[in-house]
């Protein structure tokens, strides 16, 4: 079947013509038909598959012929989506495929200022494109309302759900008039998902399942590589420099500090790269994202949540420099090559406490992942020893509660079986715990909870106070920090004075 065949107006057959498509994939295929004859659709497809257009065509061919206006401050078509990135690229789409028509598209999001957005909906919009916390918040200001709506799509309706926007999307739904289409899309249908679809659909949708349910696209070849987490970075730069055929490298990290490791260690081996995470800005985000898709850098690095939102053709590699506790993430991530079409490889790093990770996910996916080049290990420093502080510092992230307690436990037995365990160690210095809790801010809370717990060796007599120095070492700045938290309880209204007054103490 070619474009040309399918029933859009003329304006969307030129914008599919001038962006390049000839022929539509699987779910464009099975799914415009339906959509331009009004029914709901529950779409079951990864990115990467060509949904976006399976919704937009149809979506704006009905808006045309629909020959309605738009009312200000309101919306016609409502697209929902979990991450701004996302809800970038999709208005993009939209954009591209209404460049020959009069219909006008906004995207909204947060993690920037409001203004503008309002101002793009002053007149109303035909197509608006959200993320959901900001929708709502704009919906509270009345900068839009949503009484006009008349086509719903929610899209990676799975990683909204994991992302917690569910409440959200409830908000959202009950918004809505009763009279409108429904698009749903999910790259997974797990029961939570099939349930939220019946509450949005109206009965008997049209499903369409592009890909099977978890499975990762066949085309990609796969390779794996068994390494301790401390020479991850050392054999990610030695892999990047023995093959300049990775041109285009997404590399995930499970975690936003473990991204800006990476691109330290890869700019320090002239690696060209940035990090795109939840604690860079957007416009730093925007830029590396842009840098990426031009080719000006040959690495990106991201966590999931910001990669969520990369619709980038022709990444050449991808590397799962951690596995994700999520199987299903990793058949996410790993799509993010072999688009439209085109062949990809993944490479994936698993340490010793991942082994059970790679289980989960050679199950899921039914495929034994194989062990990648063996030689590139001689290029490898030898391993070096794990210490508690390397530990807590490689766990960082995904170590659970009882986990932590286990290990805090073992190293407080261990602790006060050797009290000089360190030799380097004076008497008098703070444990290896109490260090991390310092160097690790992220930890300090539950290190000093098992501190409180544990204690004996480990924890200063009379607990650890606030700013994390043991009672007695009183310094310059915790004579600062106990003279600020005076001040703070003793503020008018503060919960400590509450406290006093309701026990009849004095204040
Ligand atoms: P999506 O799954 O919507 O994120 O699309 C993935 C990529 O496929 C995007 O870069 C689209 O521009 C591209 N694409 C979508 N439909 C087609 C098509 N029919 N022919 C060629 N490329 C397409």
């Amino acid at each position: 079947m070619l474009f040309s065949e399918l029933p859009l107006a003329n304006p969307l057959q030129r914008a599919v013509r001038a962006v390049g498509y000839e022929t539509p994939t699987p779910i464009q295929e099975r799914s415009i038909p339906s959509l331009l004859e009004g029914r709901d659709l529950l779409g079951i497809a990864q990115t990467g598959t060509g949904k976006t257009a399976a919704f937009a065509l149809p979506i704006l061919q009905r808006l045309l012929d629909s020959g309605k206006f738009r009312a200000p401050k309101t919306c016609r078509a409502l697209i929902l989506l979990p991450t701004r990135e996302l809800a970038i690229q999709v208005e993009e789409c939209f954009r591209q495929y209404a460049q020959f028509t009069a219909i006008s598209t906004a995207c909204i999001f947060g993690g920037v200022n409001d203004a503008s957005q309002k101002r793009n909906l002053v007149r109303g919009v035909d197509v608006l494109v959200a993320t959901p916390g900001r929708l709502l918040d704009l919906i509270g200001q009345k900068a839009v309302s949503l009484k006009a709506l008349e086509f719903f799509v929610l899209d990676e309706a799975d990683r909204m759900l994991d992302m917690g926007f569910i409440h959200d999307i409830r908000k959202v739904v009950a918004l809505l008039p009763q009279v409108r289409q429904n698009l749903f899309f999910s790259a997974t249908m797990p029961d939570d998902i099939t349930k939220l679809a019946a509450t949005i659909l109206r009965p008997d949708p049209v499903r369409v399942e592009v890909a099977p349910q978890s499975t990762p696209i066949e085309r990609i070849h796969q390779e794996l590589y068994r390494i301790d987490k401390r020479r991850k970075g050392a054999l990610l730069k030695e892999l990047l420099l023995a093959h300049p055929e990775m041109k285009k490298v997404l590399v995930f990290s499970r975690t936003k500090h473990g991204a800006d490791k990476i691109t330290r260690v890869l700019e320090k081996a002239g690696v060209k790269c940035a990090a795109i995470h939840g604690n860079k800005s957007q416009n730093r985000r925007q830029e590396a994202l842009g840098n990426f898709k031009s080719e000006k850098i040959r690495v990106l690095v991201a966590t999931d949540i910001a990669a969520r939102g990369i619709d980038v053709d022709d990444v050449s590699h991808v590397f799962n420099y951690d596995l994700p506790d999520v199987p299903e993430t990793f058949v996410h991530r790993i799509g993010r090559t072999a688009r439209a079409g085109k062949d990809g490889i993944a490479i994936s790093f698993c340490s010793p406490d991942e082994e059970q990770d790679l289980r989960a996910i050679e199950k899921l996916t039914r495929i034994r992942i194989p062990e990648g080049d063996q030689a590139i290990y001689d290029k490898l420093p030898p391993p070096q020893k794990e210490t508690a502080e390397s530990m807590m510092r490689n766990s960082r992230g995904r170590m659970n509660r009882s986990e932590a307690q286990a290990r805090a436990e073992k190293s407080r037995e261990k602790q006060t079986q050797k009290p000089a365990q360190n030799p380097a160690q004076k008497p008098d210095q703070k444990p290896v715990h109490e260090k991390t809790a310092h160097k690790f801010s992220h930890d300090k809370k539950r290190l000093e909870k098992q501190l409180r717990e544990g204690g004996a060796g480990v924890q200063p007599a009379g607990g650890m106070p606030q700013g994390g120095k043991p009672h007695g070492e009183q310094t310059n700045n915790s004579q600062n920090d106990n003279a600020r938290r005076r001040h703070r309880r003793n503020r008018p209204g503060s919960r400590a004075r509450r406290r006093m007054r309701e026990n009849g103490g004095a204040v």
